[in-house]
């Protein structure tokens, strides 16, 4: 239909089911479509409240680079690590979900002073974690040293200086 007619398109997913599978399935429906080209608004639909609805499409369009928005970058953890990185993390994304963040920007956030400085300095703004302290990284340079429990704080702080 989109060869054929110049009318807007809106697409989604109708009943993708619960939060994590159902923004599975409109992560790959509706971005398989966005990347053809097709699509004008979106809509996901989930079992969930609707603001994770929201945060949903947000995160389908920003990853897709069709709207400003915080790429977030995090290491899987291993032994190297010493902090509580998955709370750091969770605690960073949720803070980046609100809609005023609309800066392009890349945000890293790694576990361990081995191979996470690398990553770090790739991000405009990123931190390599030591044991309970942080090494904050910006457009490539070491910063400042931050406690762990002062690091997402200090985090945003940075990206609200982009104009986050
Ligand atoms: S950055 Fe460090 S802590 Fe994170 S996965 Fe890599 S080696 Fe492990």
């Amino acid at each position: 239909m989109a060869k054929l007619v110049d009318y807007p398109f809106h697409i989604g997913i109708t009943e993708a089911g619960p939060k994590g599978r159902g923004i599975i399935k409109s992560a790959i429906g509706i971005g398989t479509l966005l990347l053809k080209g097709i699509g004008d608004t979106i809509r996901v639909s989930l079992t969930a409240p609707p603001v994770e609805e929201i945060r949903a499409g947000y995160g389908i369009l920003t990853s897709l680079g069709l709207r400003g928005g915080v790429d977030l970058v995090s290491c899987p953890t291993c032994g190297r690590c010493e902090v509580d990185l998955v709370r750091l993390v969770d605690e960073v994304e949720k803070r980046l979900s609100h809609p005023q963040y609309r800066v392009h920007l890349k945000v890293a956030i790694m576990g361990c002073v081995v191979n996470g400085p690398g990553e770090a300095r790739e991000a405009d703004i990123g931190v390599a974690f030591g044991k309970g302290v942080g090494l904050l990284f910006k457009k490539g340079k070491p910063y400042m040293k931050v406690r762990e429990e002062e690091a997402v704080d200090a985090l945003m702080d940075e990206v609200r200086g982009y104009g986050g």
